[in-house]
């Protein structure tokens, strides 16, 4: 009897301990949500999966073709529909509604496995995606796409970004070095796929208040960072969040993990990047 008592004394204390943990981040989240002026709706949270490479290689920033095909696998078997950037944007600035559990799936650099081996994969179950590129790596340096490829992307429906001419880290740029990035990577998306790119990643993540500024001043409409979080109504669209995924011993078992655990992990500092 004092056994049980004891047992049933320690889950309610351990219960109200995890409650505690956890309910005041949410309920400041909501809150903000719910009372932002700009977006009276209270908008969901969308996941941004960020991806580099999708090869066997054992590289840092490598998923292998076969853990990718079981991650779109996953989504695909759990209801999520890809979302472009376009569409990210419409919800975040005028509430328009998306498809049910909604995610943007993304890729940073622009290498030749995004077209090789992942592309046939999100074909395979019509999921869209957004490639950011070195513009001046594409059709230059064989591990990148070249222009054929990224042009016969985009016509069956797969988004491209500017990730700068030369994939310098832009913190470490002048002025004007920064400008140049961010102008020479637009104009030569525009002379190769007549069409001007509306959204940007920061190369190695990095930005500051100037940097940020000079991409909305070359016509960017907003841009990705590689910081951990997901994206909602009290986002910057210059600073939106991702959900990096990268190789690990257990890949897939961390990319769920990524995926479900975002908004109970994150807040508490379990997740870092
Ligand atoms: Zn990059």
């Amino acid at each position: 009897m004092n056994i049980k008592k004891g047992q049933t004394y320690l889950l309610l204390g351990l219960i109200i301990i995890f409650l505690f943990l956890t309910f005041p981040k949410f309920g400041t989240q909501s809150v903000v949500a719910s009372y932002d002026k700009n977006n009276p709706v209270n908008l969901q949270d969308v996941p941004i999966l960020n991806y580099h490479k999708v090869d066997i290689l054992n590289h840092a920033l490598s998923v292998s073709p076969q853990e990718f095909e079981e991650q779109m696998e996953y989504l695909y078997k759990n209801g999520y529909h890809t979302i472009t950037p376009d569409q990210l944007m419409a919800y975040l600035k005028s509430g328009k509604t998306l498809p049910d559990k909604p995610i943007m799936i993304t890729f940073d650099d622009g290498y030749l496995d995004n077209y090789t081996n992942a592309y046939p994969i999100m074909k395979k179950y019509d999921f869209t995606a957004t490639i950011f590129i070195i513009t001046n790596l594409i059709g230059q340096d064989k591990r990148f796409m070249t222009w054929e490829q990224v042009k016969e992307m985009q016509q069956n429906g797969m988004v491209f970004g500017s990730h700068t001419a030369n994939h310098k880290s832009l913190t470490s740029l002048t002025k004007e070095q920064v400008m140049n990035e961010l102008n020479e990577s637009r104009d030569e998306m525009i002379r190769k796929l007549g069409k001007r790119p509306k959204y940007f990643a920061y190369p190695t993540g990095t930005y500051n208040a100037e940097i940020e500024e000079m991409v909305r001043t070359a016509g960017y409409k907003a841009a990705f960072t590689i910081e951990y979080g997901q994206v909602g109504a009290d986002s910057d669209v210059y600073l939106l969040q991702r959900i990096p995924i990268f190789k690990g011993q257990k890949t897939f078992r961390s990319f769920f993990i990524r995926l479900n655990g975002a908004p109970i992990l994150e807040p508490l500092g379990l997740i870092k990047n």
